[in-house]
């Protein structure tokens, strides 16, 4: 593609503007560069990274393995690169994210401290007016979000926060100046993946720990640990052989799936099974399960009473054991979290857990929270409540399309799109990694669609068109096929309160928010729509 090939009626016009900087963003804006385009990345944060750069709170790791996560598009920065660690930590992983902006000359096209907050299209110059926190405004013909699925931080409306004196910090919103746990009274809010991840981690630098739990989850082991030289040579040796396991998994990770039922095995190789699960890395524990673990409430209850076994062995306090078993749902109904050392530090006399469900947390005071029991007084408060998740990100961005409707307005039922990727009513607006695309290990997810979206805006210019939308129908179709597909099976067996079904916001319409297509057929289906020559897209 020539450069300057698009946009030429308005030379004021870029080819295309991305917004995120996170691991999505950035491949984006490599192909996007690559392709000879103009195009400009900007970015809220003060540094790239995206969700690793905003989740800097201590013990903030993948819990994807590090060599699965990482980009692999350039063979030289795969041979270049060494993961430190089977499951690489915040600063490791924007070290690298830093590392391949640099190796790719991609930073003179980021901006950062820059947030969008307004995108409207105009039909007659067939162009995006995007609008920045800073004041300006930018001309582009195709806007590309790569805003994340889990990047819009909820924090609860517990009243009078801003009477609290002290310190107080979302887990999605870290800052980047260190905070000192040492000697305080800290409150961590919140046990899902992020609230597992800092609680061990601060506990022995506190004076008090307070964990406000409102329901418990399935953590199970992360099993971290140092990637040797030796490992890591293999690795590289490896890495074609890498990628194609993972684009066959389901997840987009290196697993392997187990065939078996658990019911074809005795009960001792049952139990078995489920020790080397517990002893497994990371996500193994869901994805090389039995099959039927998530599918059959019996076949996972045998697999939750060997979790609580755990949980009890654990901690040394029954009643606290108790209140950290899940009552509510299975394994797998929410995204379980993985943990290191989080049960024991339980077991540490300045740690506390408040179970909210018996205890609810009723207001701010000067010195902290106050509950229905009582008075807590804390120095610090963190936040590790969650994320407006799917839409949350993209909503907040005031997107307007054709005859002004809003993304906000057009979206009132949940996501409606062709592939998670294109909305009808929304010409040039793509979408990398957002709702009903997404699924699984995201860089592999979001990576088939940057590939994909670059290569229908290759195919559009070529074709010399100046704007490309789906169809009604086709999104409608697509939609369908998500709620159809993420109504069995598994999917209809999760918690209606999870997060990717939108059921962690208060007064947030319940839809499924993710891809429900494993990772191949997700790559059939958007594979056959640009085979047949963009089947549903409408190019004006
Ligand atoms: P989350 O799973 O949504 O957990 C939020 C926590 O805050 C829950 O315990 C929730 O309780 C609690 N909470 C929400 N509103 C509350 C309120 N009004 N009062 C009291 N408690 C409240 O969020 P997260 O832990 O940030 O994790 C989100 C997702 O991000 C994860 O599932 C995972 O996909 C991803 N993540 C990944 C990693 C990793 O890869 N290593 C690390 C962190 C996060 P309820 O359960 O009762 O609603």
């Amino acid at each position: 593609m020539s450069k300057r090939s698009i946009a030429q009626d308005s030379p004021a016009a870029l080819d295309a503007v991305v917004v995120g900087a996170g691991i999505t963003g950035i491949y984006q804006l490599h192909r996007l560069k690559e392709m000879g385009l103009s195009v400009a990345l900007y970015e809220d944060g003060a540094g790239v990274g995206g969700t690793w750069f905003w989740n800097r709170y201590p013990g903030a790791r993948f819990d994807s393995e590090s060599y699965s996560y990482g980009y692999f598009f350039d063979e030289q920065l795969l041979q270049e690169w060494d993961w430190k660690e089977l499951f690489a930590s915040q600063p490791e992983i924007e070290q690298y994210l830093n590392y391949v902006v640099d190796r790719q000359s991609l930073r003179p096209l980021i901006h950062s401290n820059t947030r969008v907050v307004g995108a409207f299209f105009d039909e007659d110059t067939a162009l995006w007016t995007v609008t920045l926190g800073t004041g300006e405004s930018v001309l582009t013909k195709y806007l590309v979000s790569a805003v994340g699925i889990l990047s819009a931080p909820f924090t609860p409306d517990i009243p009078n926060h801003e009477l609290f004196r002290g310190e107080m910090h979302h887990t999605g919103r870290w800052p980047q100046t260190p905070v000192s746990f040492k000697g305080k009274k800290v409150a961590v809010i919140g046990t899902g993946a992020s609230g597992v991840q800092i609680v061990p981690v601060i506990a022995g630098e506190v004076e008090t720990l307070t964990v406000f739990q409102r329901t418990p989850n399935w953590a199970t082991p992360l099993n971290n640990r140092p990637i040797s030289a030796e490992e890591m040579a293999e690795i590289k040796a490896t890495y074609p052989a890498i990628y194609e396991k993972v684009s066959q998994n389901k997840s987009g990770l290196p697993h392997d799936a187990d065939p078996r039922s658990a019911f074809d095995v005795t009960e001792e190789e049952r139990l078995e099974k489920y020790e080397a699960l517990w002893n497994s890395p990371g996500l193994r524990k869901i994805t090389e399960n039995f099959r039927d673990t998530e599918l059959d409430s019996k076949a996972n209850t045998m697999f939750t009473e060997f979790l609580e076994k755990k949980i009890r062995s654990l901690v040394n306090d029954p009643s606290v054991a108790e209140r950290l078993i899940p009552k509510d749902h299975g394994f797998g109904g929410k995204r379980p979290p993985f943990e290191a050392g989080y049960f024991e530090a339980f077991n540490r006399e300045n740690v506390s857990l408040v179970d909210m469900r018996a205890d609810p947390i009723v207001t701010f005071t000067e010195q902290g929270l106050n509950t229905v029991k009582g008075h807590h007084e804390f120095d610090i408060i963190v936040l590790a409540t969650g994320f407006d998740a799917g839409t949350g990100a993209l909503l907040r961005m005031n997107i307007h399309g054709r005859e002004g409707l809003s993304l906000a307005d057009a979206w009132k039922d949940g996501p409606r799109t062709l592939l998670g990727v294109m909305v009808p009513g929304f010409p040039n607006l793509l979408i990398a990694g957002g709702p009903h695309g997404t699924r699984g290990n995201v860089p592999r997810s979001s990576e088939m669609h940057v590939d994909w979206i670059s290569d229908l805006i290759n195919f559009t210019e070529q074709k010399g068109s100046k704007w490309i939308e789906p169809t009604p129908e086709a999104a409608d179709a697509y939609t369908a096929h998500v709620y159809e597909t993420a109504g069995g099976g598994k999917h209809g067996s999760t918690q209606a309160s999870a997060w990717y079904n939108g059921g962690n916001i208060p007064g947030k319409a319940n839809h499924f928010l993710l891809s429900p297509d494993p990772h191949p057929e997700y790559r059939r289906r958007a594979r056959e729509v640009a085979d047949d020559g963009y089947r549903g897209v409408t190019f004006a």
